[in-house]
């Protein structure tokens, strides 16, 4: 696409850029009412543990019930984390995810662990802990049940203070996973200083690589290595029945992906969900 042409008038990539301000600033505008107005959902897309066949899992995702539309996060969350809104939606879907628990425990069903993606924000956030903490206790939910999931480029920016606080929350009770594990560029080194529960392997590792014998040894020794450093395993995006086999030939804890489920909006999640086998 044509970027400056001459004469500089309304070129292509200028007409970008006020459309994205707009859809922006139209975002900013909307996104406080939004909250108010409870437009923000809760999906949950449940992981397969695979030595039961069971749910023993699932992962918060946010969505933007907009009207009819349904937003997606890949479209707020970067707008939301530059103007820092995002701190308040990321503990709103932490509420639902234990008001959802405690509806679990209330109907006397075990309950799964749910995952709860948290920005970058936080890591700057002295009461971080603190604060979910207070939600957890608001609806008695043991916090072993709620894991925080921080992407593992966020560790980068402050490793000192992502060490303290994954400490923090793992001594508070909180399950700690590394999410996009192997999307970044050091993911080994800090696996050596970081001590997490879960890791999901980024769905980039199982993208068009199933025939290949090199990602498999690749796939197979993060599982072992996980394995001895006593930390679980989840795969992340997988979709077809081939690379299910591969993982329980390799023997993966947990999976999540279209295969299995899509993510289910928290009304239509039927606990028989968790009591079936798959
Ligand atoms: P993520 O945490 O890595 O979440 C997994 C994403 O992969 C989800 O996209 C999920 O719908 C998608 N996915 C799951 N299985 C499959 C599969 O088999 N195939 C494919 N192609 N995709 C699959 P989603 O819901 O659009 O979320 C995108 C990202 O937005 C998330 O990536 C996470 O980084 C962020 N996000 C979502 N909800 C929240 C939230 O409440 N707070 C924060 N801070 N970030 C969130
Ligand atoms: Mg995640
Ligand atoms: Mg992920
Ligand atoms: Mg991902």
């Amino acid at each position: 696409k044509a970027k400056v042409r001459s004469g500089g008038v309304a070129t292509d990539y200028y007409e970008d850029l006020e459309r994205e301000a707009l859809q922006r600033s139209s975002i900013e505008n909307k996104m406080n009412d939004a909250l108010k107005n409870r437009e923000f959902k809760m999906y949950l897309q449940p992981k397969v543990c695979l030595k039961t066949n069971k749910v023993c899992g699932a992962e918060a995702l946010v969505r933007w019930k907009d009207g009819d539309r349904i937003i997606s996060p890949t479209e707020f969350i970067p707008i939301f984390e530059a103007n820092g809104f995002i701190s308040k939606v990321d503990f709103y879907i932490f509420e639902q995810a234990a008001i959802f628990l405690r509806k679990m425990m209330d109907e006397e069903i075990e309950p799964i662990t749910i995952s709860i993606n948290f920005s970058r924000v936080h890591l700057y956030n002295e009461k971080f802990v603190l604060q979910l903490k207070g939600i957890a206790d608001k609806y008695k939910v043991p916090y072993k049940y709620l894991e925080v999931e921080l992407t593992e480029t966020v560790v980068f920016e402050n490793i000192s203070r992502i060490i303290d606080l994954i400490k923090d929350l793992h001594s508070t009770g909180f399950t700690m996973s590394m999410d996009d594990f192997g999307s970044g560029y050091s993911s080994l080194s800090l696996l050596k200083d970081i001590e997490v529960d879960v890791l999901k392997i980024d769905r980039a590792f199982f993208v068009d690589t199933m025939n290949s014998d090199r990602a498999r040894i690749v796939i197979s020794n993060i599982i072992d290595m996980a394995k001895e450093l006593q930390v679980k395993v989840v795969a992340e995006g997988i979709e077809t029945s081939e690379q299910v086999s591969m993982l329980k030939e390799l023997k993966c804890d947990m999976i999540q992906g279209f295969y299995y489920f899509k993510p289910i909006s928290v009304d239509a999640f039927d606990f028989d969900i968790v009591r079936k086998e798959y």
